[in-house]
């Protein structure tokens, strides 16, 4: 996803959960993850080509970082560890076909808003149908140069992360179901978050 659109979905989903400081540094850590050097080999980052196992361990691995830090009081660690944790989970909405599948469930004629998709549908979840987008490199590089973008569509095949990307408006209505789906993802990934803290680590946490 574009970076202002990491921080709007941000800002909707924390914003009077966390203190501005907090946000910041948690919005920072989240924007992070798409430099150069965390975009490439780091699929696991972004739910990238099927790195579905991978990208689970690495949200439970931060959920799990962020409870540590706040434990041994390193509470700006806990903001980032939490912040790059949402950076994927955002990711999977606009890197898989789930907004697609999810659509393609509706009854037939149905055509919900994109505030009533359900962001954690198991089945869906779990099905086999379930992919995201390769990265081919270097061609894949090239797609995010504007020139070469018609070029790069034509070359690359259609499982690539070019062809099924939800990352901004650009990309058609679905942009909006996995904007919708990823505010909802980051609530619940602070709710998941939050429930293992007692009071008094939950205060620090939110710093208000
Ligand atoms: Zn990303």
């Amino acid at each position: 996803m574009l970076r202002h659109i990491h921080v709007e979905i941000t800002r909707n989903a924390l914003a009077g959960s966390f203190s501005d400081r907090a946000l910041d540094v948690i919005i920072a850590a989240n924007l992070k993850q798409d430099r150069l050097l965390a975009l490439i080999g780091h699929d696991e980052y972004h739910f990238d080509s099927n790195a579905f196992t991978q990208s689970y361990a690495y949200l439970e691995e931060q959920r799990a970082l962020t409870v540590s830090y706040i434990e041994t009081n390193d509470i700006p660690s806990a903001w980032s560890a939490f912040g790059k944790m949402i950076h994927a989970a955002q990711d999977f909405y606009a890197h898989s076909n789930y907004i697609d599948l999810w659509l393609s469930c509706q009854p037939d004629g149905a055509l919900p808003t994109p505030s009533e998709v359900d962001p954690l549908d198991e089945d869906l979840i779990h099905t086999r149908a379930l992919r995201s987008g390769r990265i081919y490199l270097p061609l894949e590089a090239l797609y995010f140069v504007r020139p070469f973008r018609p070029l790069m569509l034509r070359i690359l095949p259609r499982d690539s992360h070019a062809w099924m990307n939800l990352d901004s408006p650009e990309q058609g209505p679905h942009f909006h179901y996995a904007f919708q789906a990823a505010v909802k993802r980051t609530k619940s990934e602070f709710d998941k978050t939050a429930f293992r803290l007692p009071q008094n680590l939950l205060k620090l946490f939110i710093d208000m």
